[in-house]
C-alpha cells in the first residue's frame, strides 16, 4: 500500500493510465497534470494545472517515458495545455522527493541537480529493459511482416547487439524459423550467441556479414550501419533500426543506395501501451513502497 504518499503524475500517454490505476488502487494521493481531456476519473486522483500543485507535499513526481523537451515541456496526450516543468517546482518539494522518468535529457538533469533532487531513469533499469523487450520484439515482427513480401520463417536475419533487446529479438526471430546471425563485440556475448544455437560474428566484421541478408535489425545505439557497411548491402535488405534516436543507420545514404531503412522508436508504447504501462506501473509501485519505508524509518 502507498497510503500517505502524495505523487504528481505530470503528462504522458496511455501508459500513464496503468500507472495511475495501480497507484490509486494502492491508496496513494495523486495530482494529475495534463489529463483534462481524459473522461475517466480515478478515485484518489485530482486533475489540476501544474501551478496548482502543492509541491511542498509531493513525495514523488512521475514524468512520461520521454521526460521533457530540452525546454522543459512535458508531452501531454490527454491535454492541449502546455505543461512546463521548472526548477522552481522541484525546489519547492521536500528534500526526499524523487523524480521518475523513462529517459532523461540535459534540461531535466540540470534542474534536478540544481534543485538537489534524485532523478531515476527507469529505462536504465535491467528489469524494465528486459520486460520491455517483449512488446519491442512483437512490434519488430509486426514491422517485418508489414514491410516484406516473404515469411520470417526461412529469411536470413542479422541482429546487431546482444543486449537486453537484442537477445529477445534474436531468440524470437530464430523461434519463428528465421536463419539468425548476431553481431556482438564481447567474447562473452559471442559465446552466448553460439550457446543459443545462433551464428555469431564480430561486429567489427559487419561489412563482411551484411552481403546476403534479408532483414537487418539494429539494437546498437551507435552509427554502425555507415556508408562502408551499407555499400556492401543489397537493396533488397530491409533495415529495422530499434536503437534510440538518431539510430545506428546512415538513413540518407541508405536511401541513396535504394535500401529501405526504418527507424522504429517506442514500439512498446505503439503495439502494447497497456502492457508497457503495466511494466512501468509494477516497478514504480515497488520503488515507491521502498521510498515510503525509507521515509518511515
Ligand atoms: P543494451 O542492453 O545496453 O544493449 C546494447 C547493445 O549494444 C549491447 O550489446 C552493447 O554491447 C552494444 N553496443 C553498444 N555500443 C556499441 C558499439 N559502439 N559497437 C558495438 N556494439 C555496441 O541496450 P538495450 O536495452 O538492448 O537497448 C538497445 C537500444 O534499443 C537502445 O538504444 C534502446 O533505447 C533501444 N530500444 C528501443 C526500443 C524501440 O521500441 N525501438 C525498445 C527498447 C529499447 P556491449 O555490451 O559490448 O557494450
Amino acid at each position: 500500500m502507498l497510503t500517505g504518499l502524495t505523487i504528481a503524475i505530470i503528462g504522458g500517454d496511455a501508459r500513464q493510465l496503468e500507472i495511475i490505476r495501480k497507484l490509486t488502487e494502492q491508496q496513494a494521493n495523486i495530482y494529475l497534470v495534463g489529463f483534462d481531456q481524459l473522461d475517466h476519473g480515478f478515485t484518489g486522483a485530482v486533475k489540476c494545472k501544474i501551478d496548482e500543485i502543492a509541491f511542498q507535499q509531493i513525495d514523488s513526481i512521475i514524468l512520461p517515458v520521454s521526460a521533457t523537451t530540452g525546454e522543459g515541456v512535458v508531452a501531454t496526450v490527454f491535454s492541449n495545455e502546455e505543461v512546463v516543468l521548472k526548477q522552481e517546482h522541484l525546489e519547492q518539494t521536500p528534500a526526499h522527493c524523487v523524480i521518475y522518468s523513462g529517459i532523461s535529457n540535459t534540461y531535466l538533469e540540470k534542474i534536478a541537480t540544481e534543485a538537489n533532487r534524485k532523478l531515476v531513469k527507469l529505462f536504465e533499469r535491467d528489469d524494465i529493459a528486459i520486460f520491455n523487450s517483449i512488446p519491442t520484439v512483437e512490434g519488430t515482427i509486426m514491422m517485418a511482416i508489414q514491410h516484406t513480401d516473404y515469411t520470417i520463417h526461412g529469411s536470413r536475419v542479422a541482429v546487431l547487439g546482444l543486449g537486453r533487446t537484442g537477445m529477445t529479438i534474436a531468440r524470437t526471430f530464430a523461434a519463428l524459423g528465421a536463419k539468425v546471425k548476431v553481431g556482438a563485440r564481447s567474447s562473452a556475448h559471442l559465446a552466448r550467441i553460439s550457446e543459443m544455437g545462433l551464428a555469431p560474428f564480430q561486429i567489427e566484421e559487419l561489412t563482411e556479414n551484411v552481403k546476403d541478408i534479408d532483414i537487418c535489425i539494429n539494437t546498437v545505439p551507435s552509427m554502425i550501419l555507415n556508408q562502408a557497411v551499407l555499400s556492401r548491402m543489397t537493396p533488397k535488405t530491409l533495415i529495422l533500426d530499434l536503437a534510440s534516436r538518431p539510430g545506428g543507420t546512415d538513413f540518407k545514404y541508405a536511401e541513396k543506395q535504394g535500401i529501405k531503412a526504418l527507424l522504429a522508436p517506442g514500439l512498446p508504447g505503439i503495439v502494447a501501451p497497456k502492457t508497457a504501462g503495466q511494466i512501468l506501473a509494477n516497478v514504480l509501485s515497488k520503488l515507491l513502497s521502498e521510498l515510503q519505508v525509507g521515509e518511515e524509518k
